[in-house]
Protein backbone atom coordinates (compact mmCIF):
# COMPACT_ATOMS: atom_id res chain seq x y z
CA UNK A 1 0.00 0.00 0.00
CA UNK A 2 1.23 3.25 -0.82
CA UNK A 3 1.39 5.75 2.06
CA UNK A 4 1.27 8.92 -0.11
CA UNK A 5 -2.12 7.69 -1.52
CA UNK A 6 -3.32 6.63 1.55
CA UNK A 7 -3.44 10.53 2.95
CA UNK A 8 -5.48 11.93 0.07
CA UNK A 9 -9.15 12.60 0.92
CA UNK A 10 -11.50 10.16 -0.34
CA UNK A 11 -14.70 11.61 -2.16
CA UNK A 12 -16.76 8.83 -0.55
CA UNK A 13 -19.84 10.03 -1.95
CA UNK A 14 -19.81 12.58 -4.38
CA UNK A 15 -23.53 13.53 -5.86
CA UNK A 16 -26.44 14.98 -4.02
CA UNK A 17 -29.61 15.62 -4.94
CA UNK A 18 -29.51 18.87 -6.76
CA UNK A 19 -29.12 17.31 -10.45
CA UNK A 20 -32.28 15.73 -10.08
CA UNK A 21 -34.41 18.64 -8.36
CA UNK A 22 -33.01 20.39 -11.34
CA UNK A 23 -34.48 18.02 -14.09
CA UNK A 24 -37.16 18.02 -12.54
CA UNK A 25 -37.62 22.12 -12.57
CA UNK A 26 -36.53 22.33 -15.89
CA UNK A 27 -39.61 19.98 -17.45
CA UNK A 28 -42.03 21.73 -15.56
CA UNK A 29 -40.47 25.38 -16.22
CA UNK A 30 -40.50 24.48 -20.52
CA UNK A 31 -44.76 23.84 -19.58
CA UNK A 32 -45.03 26.69 -17.54
CA UNK A 33 -46.17 30.26 -18.56
CA UNK A 34 -46.09 34.25 -17.21
CA UNK A 35 -45.31 35.00 -13.65
CA UNK A 36 -45.22 30.81 -12.64
CA UNK A 37 -42.25 30.52 -15.36
CA UNK A 38 -40.91 33.17 -13.81
CA UNK A 39 -40.85 31.44 -10.34
CA UNK A 40 -39.44 28.06 -11.45
CA UNK A 41 -36.69 30.02 -13.20
CA UNK A 42 -35.60 31.80 -10.08
CA UNK A 43 -35.76 28.68 -8.51
CA UNK A 44 -33.84 27.00 -11.29
CA UNK A 45 -31.15 29.55 -10.69
CA UNK A 46 -31.39 28.69 -6.39
CA UNK A 47 -30.82 25.14 -7.13
CA UNK A 48 -28.00 25.63 -9.72
CA UNK A 49 -25.85 28.44 -7.13
CA UNK A 50 -26.27 25.42 -4.52
CA UNK A 51 -24.72 23.00 -6.61
CA UNK A 52 -21.91 25.37 -7.59
CA UNK A 53 -21.29 26.45 -4.23
CA UNK A 54 -21.15 22.64 -3.14
CA UNK A 55 -19.05 22.23 -5.88
CA UNK A 56 -16.37 24.74 -4.34
CA UNK A 57 -16.37 23.25 -1.40
CA UNK A 58 -15.95 19.65 -3.11
CA UNK A 59 -12.89 21.56 -4.60
CA UNK A 60 -11.51 22.55 -1.95
CA UNK A 61 -12.10 19.42 0.40
CA UNK A 62 -10.12 17.32 -2.71
CA UNK A 63 -7.16 19.61 -2.49
CA UNK A 64 -6.47 19.84 0.88
CA UNK A 65 -4.40 16.77 1.12
CA UNK A 66 -5.72 16.10 4.21
CA UNK A 67 -6.66 12.66 4.74
CA UNK A 68 -10.39 12.51 5.19
CA UNK A 69 -13.61 10.78 4.07
CA UNK A 70 -16.03 13.55 2.02
CA UNK A 71 -19.63 12.74 2.08
CA UNK A 72 -21.97 14.83 0.11
CA UNK A 73 -25.69 15.77 1.12
CA UNK A 74 -26.27 13.45 3.20
CA UNK A 75 -30.43 12.71 4.49
CA UNK A 76 -30.88 11.19 7.97
CA UNK A 77 -34.10 10.57 9.24
CA UNK A 78 -34.56 9.31 13.05
CA UNK A 79 -37.80 9.39 15.16
CA UNK A 80 -39.59 12.38 14.00
CA UNK A 81 -36.47 14.35 12.98
CA UNK A 82 -35.10 14.56 9.30
CA UNK A 83 -31.78 16.13 8.38
CA UNK A 84 -30.43 17.21 5.00
CA UNK A 85 -26.68 17.46 5.74
CA UNK A 86 -25.08 19.18 3.03
CA UNK A 87 -21.15 17.36 4.13
CA UNK A 88 -20.21 15.16 6.53
CA UNK A 89 -16.45 15.06 6.41
CA UNK A 90 -14.47 12.31 8.54
CA UNK A 91 -10.85 13.63 9.83
CA UNK A 92 -8.56 11.28 11.71
CA UNK A 93 -10.04 13.25 14.69
CA UNK A 94 -13.31 15.56 14.26
CA UNK A 95 -16.33 14.88 12.27
CA UNK A 96 -16.99 18.33 10.45
CA UNK A 97 -20.60 18.59 9.53
CA UNK A 98 -21.13 21.28 6.95
CA UNK A 99 -23.85 23.33 5.85
CA UNK A 100 -22.71 25.18 3.14
CA UNK A 101 -24.50 28.37 1.65
CA UNK A 102 -24.05 30.00 -1.62
CA UNK A 103 -26.52 33.23 -2.16
CA UNK A 104 -26.70 35.66 -4.17
CA UNK A 105 -26.14 38.97 -2.45
CA UNK A 106 -24.25 40.46 0.80
CA UNK A 107 -25.01 38.63 4.26
CA UNK A 108 -25.49 40.41 7.57
CA UNK A 109 -25.44 38.92 10.89
CA UNK A 110 -27.05 41.16 13.94
CA UNK A 111 -25.94 40.77 17.31
CA UNK A 112 -28.63 38.17 18.20
CA UNK A 113 -27.49 36.00 15.61
CA UNK A 114 -30.42 36.66 13.37
CA UNK A 115 -29.31 36.32 9.31
CA UNK A 116 -30.27 39.06 6.67
CA UNK A 117 -29.55 38.75 3.11
CA UNK A 118 -28.95 41.85 1.33
CA UNK A 119 -29.27 42.01 -2.23
CA UNK A 120 -28.74 45.44 -4.72
CA UNK A 121 -31.74 45.89 -7.14
CA UNK A 122 -31.83 48.81 -9.17
CA UNK A 123 -28.95 50.91 -6.94
CA UNK A 124 -31.15 50.28 -3.93
CA UNK A 125 -30.91 47.66 -1.65
CA UNK A 126 -33.46 44.83 -0.60
CA UNK A 127 -33.46 43.19 2.61
CA UNK A 128 -35.15 39.85 3.15
CA UNK A 129 -34.49 37.70 6.89
CA UNK A 130 -33.21 34.04 6.14
CA UNK A 131 -33.29 31.31 8.14
CA UNK A 132 -30.04 31.09 10.40
CA UNK A 133 -28.17 28.31 9.08
CA UNK A 134 -26.23 27.90 12.06
CA UNK A 135 -29.28 26.79 13.80
CA UNK A 136 -30.36 24.56 11.12
CA UNK A 137 -26.88 23.06 11.55
CA UNK A 138 -27.01 22.47 15.21
CA UNK A 139 -30.41 20.96 14.05
CA UNK A 140 -28.64 18.59 12.62
CA UNK A 141 -25.72 18.27 14.96
CA UNK A 142 -28.77 17.35 17.82
CA UNK A 143 -30.09 14.69 15.68
CA UNK A 144 -27.10 12.69 15.38
CA UNK A 145 -26.32 13.47 19.18
CA UNK A 146 -29.84 12.31 20.32
CA UNK A 147 -28.87 9.43 17.60
CA UNK A 148 -25.92 8.92 19.54
CA UNK A 149 -27.40 8.33 23.09
CA UNK A 150 -30.18 6.19 21.85
CA UNK A 151 -30.04 3.07 23.89
CA UNK A 152 -32.50 1.20 21.47
CA UNK A 153 -30.48 2.82 18.64
CA UNK A 154 -26.93 1.40 20.34
CA UNK A 155 -27.86 -2.10 18.95
CA UNK A 156 -27.12 -0.68 15.63
CA UNK A 157 -23.97 0.08 13.68
CA UNK A 158 -24.56 3.44 14.46
CA UNK A 159 -23.28 3.82 17.80
CA UNK A 160 -21.41 0.99 18.41
CA UNK A 161 -18.79 2.38 15.89
CA UNK A 162 -19.14 5.36 17.55
CA UNK A 163 -18.74 4.03 21.51
CA UNK A 164 -16.06 1.99 20.43
CA UNK A 165 -14.29 4.65 18.43
CA UNK A 166 -14.88 7.92 20.03
CA UNK A 167 -12.61 8.19 23.20
CA UNK A 168 -14.80 11.49 24.59
CA UNK A 169 -18.16 12.54 24.47
CA UNK A 170 -19.87 13.54 21.32
CA UNK A 171 -19.85 17.03 21.12
CA UNK A 172 -15.42 16.18 22.02
CA UNK A 173 -15.82 14.87 18.11
CA UNK A 174 -17.87 16.74 16.16
CA UNK A 175 -17.91 20.06 14.64
CA UNK A 176 -20.74 22.00 12.89
CA UNK A 177 -19.74 24.52 10.44
CA UNK A 178 -21.43 26.79 7.77
CA UNK A 179 -19.51 27.70 5.00
CA UNK A 180 -20.33 30.60 2.65
CA UNK A 181 -19.60 29.47 -0.51
CA UNK A 182 -19.97 32.79 -3.17
CA UNK A 183 -16.50 34.36 -2.45
CA UNK A 184 -18.61 37.54 -3.91
CA UNK A 185 -20.83 37.42 -1.17
CA UNK A 186 -19.77 40.41 1.76
CA UNK A 187 -20.23 38.87 5.01
CA UNK A 188 -21.16 41.74 7.86
CA UNK A 189 -20.57 39.85 11.09
CA UNK A 190 -19.44 42.49 13.28
CA UNK A 191 -21.84 42.47 15.88
CA UNK A 192 -22.76 38.74 15.45
CA UNK A 193 -21.94 36.92 19.16
CA UNK A 194 -18.58 35.34 18.63
CA UNK A 195 -20.28 31.37 18.77
CA UNK A 196 -21.94 32.45 15.72
CA UNK A 197 -19.07 34.14 13.89
CA UNK A 198 -16.64 31.14 14.97
CA UNK A 199 -19.20 28.58 12.85
CA UNK A 200 -19.55 31.13 9.95
CA UNK A 201 -16.50 30.57 7.32
CA UNK A 202 -15.86 31.26 3.76
CA UNK A 203 -15.03 28.29 1.40
CA UNK A 204 -11.30 29.38 0.59
CA UNK A 205 -11.03 29.27 4.58
CA UNK A 206 -12.41 25.66 5.23
CA UNK A 207 -9.02 23.78 5.02
CA UNK A 208 -7.28 25.96 7.18
CA UNK A 209 -10.36 25.89 9.63
CA UNK A 210 -10.15 21.81 9.36
CA UNK A 211 -6.56 22.03 10.37
CA UNK A 212 -6.48 23.90 13.22
CA UNK A 213 -9.73 22.11 14.72
CA UNK A 214 -8.00 19.15 14.83
CA UNK A 215 -4.52 20.58 15.70
CA UNK A 216 -6.66 21.88 19.04
CA UNK A 217 -8.76 18.96 19.32
CA UNK A 218 -7.39 16.29 22.07
CA UNK A 219 -9.41 12.88 20.41
CA UNK A 220 -8.43 9.95 19.79
CA UNK A 221 -6.25 10.02 16.49
CA UNK A 222 -8.14 7.41 14.11
CA UNK A 223 -6.35 5.12 11.30
CA UNK A 224 -7.42 4.88 7.66
CA UNK A 225 -9.88 2.05 8.35
CA UNK A 226 -11.93 3.71 11.27
CA UNK A 227 -12.22 7.01 9.17
CA UNK A 228 -13.41 4.79 6.30
CA UNK A 229 -15.63 2.97 9.38
CA UNK A 230 -17.64 6.00 10.11
CA UNK A 231 -17.91 6.90 6.39
CA UNK A 232 -19.39 3.45 5.91
CA UNK A 233 -21.93 4.19 8.94
CA UNK A 234 -23.44 7.84 7.58
CA UNK A 235 -23.62 5.81 4.54
CA UNK A 236 -25.48 3.44 5.84
CA UNK A 237 -27.73 6.04 7.92
CA UNK A 238 -28.79 8.06 5.17
CA UNK A 239 -31.84 7.26 2.81
CA UNK A 240 -33.38 9.11 -0.47
CA UNK A 241 -34.91 12.34 0.22
CA UNK A 242 -38.60 11.68 -0.78
CA UNK A 243 -39.87 15.23 -0.33
CA UNK A 244 -41.37 16.90 -3.74
CA UNK A 245 -39.43 19.84 -3.71
CA UNK A 246 -41.36 20.62 -7.35
CA UNK A 247 -44.50 19.71 -5.97
CA UNK A 248 -45.92 23.40 -5.51
CA UNK A 249 -45.02 24.58 -8.89
CA UNK A 250 -46.53 21.32 -10.30
CA UNK A 251 -49.88 22.10 -8.28
CA UNK A 252 -50.00 26.32 -9.43
CA UNK A 253 -49.41 24.45 -13.06
CA UNK A 254 -52.23 22.15 -12.89
CA UNK A 255 -54.76 25.13 -11.39
CA UNK A 256 -52.82 28.53 -14.02
CA UNK A 257 -53.95 29.61 -17.06
CA UNK A 258 -52.08 27.26 -19.90
CA UNK A 259 -52.30 30.18 -22.05
CA UNK A 260 -50.76 32.90 -20.26
CA UNK A 261 -49.96 31.60 -16.97
CA UNK A 262 -52.77 33.66 -15.14
CA UNK A 263 -54.45 32.52 -12.25
CA UNK A 264 -58.01 30.59 -13.18
CA UNK A 265 -60.88 32.56 -11.86
CA UNK A 266 -64.67 31.17 -11.76
CA UNK A 267 -66.91 32.82 -13.57
CA UNK A 268 -70.41 32.65 -14.44
CA UNK A 269 -71.84 32.90 -17.96
CA UNK A 270 -75.49 32.09 -19.38
CA UNK A 271 -74.77 28.90 -19.98
CA UNK A 272 -73.61 28.50 -16.25
CA UNK A 273 -70.11 28.54 -14.45
CA UNK A 274 -66.77 28.34 -15.67
CA UNK A 275 -63.37 29.27 -15.69
CA UNK A 276 -61.77 31.76 -17.61
CA UNK A 277 -58.81 33.44 -17.68
CA UNK A 278 -57.52 37.03 -14.50
CA UNK A 279 -55.93 38.31 -17.66
CA UNK A 280 -59.18 38.65 -19.97
CA UNK A 281 -59.46 40.27 -22.41
CA UNK A 282 -55.91 39.69 -23.47
CA UNK A 283 -56.39 36.40 -22.99
CA UNK A 284 -59.38 34.43 -23.23
CA UNK A 285 -58.89 30.81 -22.25
CA UNK A 286 -61.88 29.41 -20.72
CA UNK A 287 -62.08 25.89 -19.12
CA UNK A 288 -65.65 23.93 -18.49
CA UNK A 289 -66.20 23.93 -14.60
CA UNK A 290 -65.35 19.92 -13.92
ZN1 LIG B 1 -54.65 33.23 -19.73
Amino acid sequence: MFFTKDKEPVIFKEHGSGEKQLEELQLLCDKAKGKLKEEIEQEIRNVKAGIAGEENVIFELKNSHIPMYVLRDIYIEYEDYTAQIDFVVVTSKLIFIIECKNMYGNIEVDNKGAFTRVVEVGGRKRREGIYSPITQNERHLALLRKMNSDKQAQKGMFSKIISSLIGGSFDDNYRAITVIANPKSVVNDRFAPKEIKNKLIRADALIEYIKRENAKSNAIEWDDKSMKSFAEMFLSKHSENTADYTERFRKQLETCCPECGGELVLRSGKYGEFFGCSNYPECRFTKKKA
